[in-house]
């Protein structure tokens, strides 16, 4: 979906506090559009500019040994490959992050996220704007269509909730009790809620920027090396954003990757460290006086003038 605007609500009367158009005008002030999706759409777009047989699935990678040439790769299914670098790209729960650095749990922030996809059959005949995140001090949550034809709209919320006492990163939630959280919000939030028979919840993790990204033939990328809240939508645009530059670099680099990897990073870790300090705080286009957003969608991976690698991580949270 083009949307129209991304429109900020206050929580209760509804006020719109701001109104940023996009449809049209993200074409010409970025150079490209802005545009929700389902997940699956997404990946299965990623998927078919692949060439035929690079994904095997079902291979859970537990550990890996660094030889001469070549990098031993270890499955859980006794299986093992070689290859000549390997990409951490595996997520906030990275095993290759913590063969780089070493065990630490990514940190619980004390919210969770519900998730919940609804027909819009179930509406009748009723219209949300295209994206609207409703804020309230405490809590929010984000509506927008997923389906190029409107035909499904997809909410996420912010809820603190002190304790995550679960094993698994989602579990299973009740609709009722996020009914009960938003209780007092607006109509328009209250009639999308009620129409919400299910809903996964999700402990919202992150970790604190840091700086060792890369070591010889191995290297990461998204939330292997940057998690944060999803509170400004940017995560998997961020992994996105990695991975053309690391092509960028090792590109430019065709041989010496180690290389090319210390210079993917410094070009990468303080744009990232940024974007999890603004997700953390989450007033990132709340209000149209305070908002600009030009860094985030003004940024252009492939003219980015290139870092030189010994520059260090500058943006201090
Ligand atoms: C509630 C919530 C809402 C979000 N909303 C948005 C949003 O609106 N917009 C946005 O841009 N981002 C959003 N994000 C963030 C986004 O999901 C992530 O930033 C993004 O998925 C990161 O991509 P990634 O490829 O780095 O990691 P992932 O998408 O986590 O992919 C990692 C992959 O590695 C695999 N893997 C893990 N360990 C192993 C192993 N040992 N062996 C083999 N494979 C392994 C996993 O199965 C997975 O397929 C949201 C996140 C959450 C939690």
């Amino acid at each position: 979906v083009r949307p129209r605007a991304f429109v900020s609500r206050d929580w209760d009367t509804g006020a719109v506090t701001l109104d940023f158009a996009l449809r049209g005008v993200a074409e010409e002030r970025y150079g490209a559009p802005y545009i929700t999706a389902h997940r699956g759409d997404l990946q299965l777009a990623l998927y078919e500019a692949l060439k035929p047989g690079s994904v095997r699935l079902g291979k859970l990678l537990r550990n890996i040994e660094l030889g001469g040439n070549a990098i031993d790769l270890f499955f859980s299914d006794g299986t093992r490959a070689e290859a000549d670098v390997v990409i951490g790209a595996d997520g906030v729960h990275s095993r290759i992050r913590e063969i780089l650095l070493g065990p630490e749990e990514p940190i619980y922030t004390g919210h969770v996220a519900h998730r919940s996809i609804i027909p819009m059959e179930r509406f009748d005949g009723h219209v949300f704007e295209d994206t609207t995140k409703w804020w309230h001090p405490d809590l929010h949550i984000v509506v927008y269509y997923i389906t190029s034809n409107r035909s499904h709209i997809y909410l996420v919320s912010g809820v603190p909730e002190p304790e995550w006492p679960q094993d698994e990163w989602a579990v299973a939630g009740d609709p009722d009790a996020v009914r009960a959280a938003f209780g007092g919000f607006h109509d328009e939030v209250q009639l999308l809620l009620s129409r919400c028979t299910n809903v996964v919840n999700w402990a919202i993790l992150e970790r604190k920027p840091f700086e060792l990204w890369a070591e010889g033939p191995l290297v990461l990328l998204g939330d292997a090396c940057h998690p944060m809240k999803p509170h400004m939508g940017q995560g998997a645009a961020m992994a996105i954003e990695d991975a053309a530059m690391l092509v960028r670099c090792m590109t430019q680099h065709p041989t010496d990757f180690g290389y090319a990897f210390e210079v993917y990073a410094a070009n990468r870790r303080d744009r990232t460290a940024k974007v999890q300090h603004f997700s953390h705080n989450n007033d990132w286009l709340q209000h149209a006086e305070t908002s600009n957003p030009d860094w985030v969608f003004g940024y252009d991976v492939f003219t980015e003038p290139l870092l030189t690698p010994n520059t260090s991580l500058k943006f201090a949270d």
